[in-house]
C-alpha cells in the first residue's frame, strides 16, 4: 500500500487536513473541483481511499465509483460552504447521512504498537467511514474552524484545530513557505 508519506508533496499536500472527509474532497469533484480530479476508475477509488484511510486490500467496482462522486460533492459543498460562512444544504446533509448509515471499516488490532488495522475492509465500508467523520466534522465545533487556503493559486481545504485559530496555510511545507519567501522577496 502507498503511504501519504511516500506521495510526493505536489500530490501529499491534498491530504493534509486531518479530517479524512476533507482529504476525500480532495481526490476531485464537479465544477471547481474538477481541475483535482485522480479518481477516473474504480481502481483509482480503491487506491485513493487506501492511502487516505491506510487500509489494506481495497477493490472497487463501478458500482463504488458511482456511489462515491454524489457523497464527494455533498462533502465538498459542505465544507467550502462552511468555510464561506455559509450553511450546509439540507440535500447534501441526506446524501452523507444516507453513506453514513451503512456499516464503517471495522478496526482491528494486529500487532500492537504498530497501528490500526482493518478487519475485511470493503469500499462501502469506507465510504460510509469518510461519511462518519464528515458527519462528526460538521457537527461540532470544528465545522466553524474549515477554512480554504490564503494562497490564491491553492483552493485546498484546511481545518484550523490551532489554539489561537489563525491558521492561514493547506500546509506550512507548501503555501505557507511560498508565502514568506515572497515576503522576503517584497520586503528587500
Ligand atoms: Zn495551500
Amino acid at each position: 500500500m502507498q503511504r501519504r508519506s511516500d506521495l510526493p508533496l505536489s500530490v501529499r499536500v491534498r491530504f493534509l487536513t486531518g479530517r479524512v472527509s476533507l482529504d476525500f474532497s480532495h481526490t476531485g469533484g464537479e465544477g471547481e473541483s474538477a481541475r483535482w480530479e485522480i479518481v477516473h476508475s474504480p481502481d483509482e477509488l480503491a487506491h485513493w481511499l487506501s492511502v487516505i484511510l491506510s487500509v489494506d486490500g481495497l477493490t472497487a467496482g463501478p458500482a463504488d465509483l458511482a456511489a462515491m462522486r454524489p457523497l464527494r460533492t455533498a462533502i465538498t459543498d459542505a465544507a467550502r460552504s462552511l468555510a464561506a460562512g455559509g450553511s450546509v444544504r439540507p440535500s447534501d446533509i441526506e446524501v452523507i447521512n444516507a453513506a453514513a448509515a451503512s456499516p464503517p471499516l471495522v478496526p482491528s488490532l494486529g500487532v500492537v504498537g504498530a497501528g490500526v488495522g482493518w478487519a475485511s475492509p470493503t469500499t462501502p465500508a469506507a465510504l460510509s467511514t469518510i461519511a462518519r467523520d464528515a458527519i462528526d466534522l460538521f457537527a461540532g465545533p470544528l465545522a466553524s474552524r474549515i477554512r480554504v487556503c490564503a494562497s490564491e493559486t491553492c483552493g485546498l481545504l484546511l481545518v484550523d484545530t490551532s489554539r489561537p485559530g489563525k491558521r492561514r496555510w493547506c500546509s506550512m511545507q507548501r503555501c505557507g513557505n511560498l508565502a514568506k519567501v515572497r515576503g522576503y522577496r517584497q520586503r528587500m
